[in-house]
């Protein structure tokens, strides 16, 4: 073999390759959303508890509201009866009259915690209408994402499909054991296992080449290793 055809082939058969290794890392990469469904399930178990201590709250003050109202009903019968002629006996209405004392003061405290009742109502509700925004926030990012992912693995997995048959073809030319050894290199070192060296460097690890290999890559007899990342080395097409 012409060593320095076969590193033209393996160079054409490492684009395909980086091709395909750049779709099956964005591939890994991709959000499968199961952060956001916990995410999103989380928030829907607040809400509802949220939304269960509203009702509570709104409960109470209605059933507060109908006190007041019972109590105040009681008040204008008293009203009436005291101011209403027909009740004359001084003792009679001198009861009345401590009884109107009494339930005044009575719609007076009933008053007060039915607007305090009415804060925290108001407040639950605010509390349920965001948890009640947030999930629905948290539901459509989640939706969203899982679209995204399963229409970006279509087109990842289709590129790929293209890609596989001129990888095949590409591999089909080189030199078995150099492409055993350029595999093994590969899977080893994130994809990359041919590294073209540029201005005495190695274009993949960035680290400068010893002199003794630059003489060694020079001359092309045989298969030359960067000594920092292992990876099999070509002199770009510019310096041969
Ligand atoms: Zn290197």
């Amino acid at each position: 073999m012409e060593l320095a055809d076969e590193l033209v082939k393996l160079h054409t058969l490492q684009k395909i390759d980086a091709q395909m290794y750049q779709r099956e890392q964005a591939l890994k990469a991709l959000n499968t959303g199961e952060a956001l469904k916990a995410e999103a399930i989380a928030l829907l178990k607040r809400a509802d508890i949220a939304k269960a201590a509203w009702q509570k709250a709104a409960a109470a003050l209605k059933d507060r509201e109908l006190e007041l109202k019972g109590v105040e009903a009681k008040r204008a019968a008293v009203h009436d009866k005291l101011y209403g002629g027909r009740v004359t006996n001084p003792k009679e209405l001198g009861d009345l009259q401590k009884d109107e004392e009494m339930i005044d003061h009575q719609i007076g405290v009933l008053e007060e915690q039915v607007l305090e009742l009415m804060d925290a109502a108001e407040a639950a509700r605010q509390v349920e209408d965001d948890l009640a925004n947030k999930v629905s926030d948290a539901k459509h990012k989640w939706k969203h994402t899982v679209e995204h992912t399963a229409a970006e693995t279509a087109r990842l997995q289709k590129e790929l499909a293209v890609l596989r048959p001129q990888r095949a073809a590409a591999a089909a030319v080189v030199d078995k054991g150099l492409l055993r050894r350029y595999d093994d290199i590969r899977s080893r070192r994130e994809g990359y296992g041919l590294a073209i060296t540029d201005n005495d460097t190695c274009t993949q690890c960035h680290m400068k080449l010893n002199p003794l290999l630059i003489d060694q890559l020079r001359i092309g007899e045989e298969l030359t290793f960067c000594d920092s990342c292992g990876r099999i080395l070509a002199r770009s097409r510019a310096q041969a």
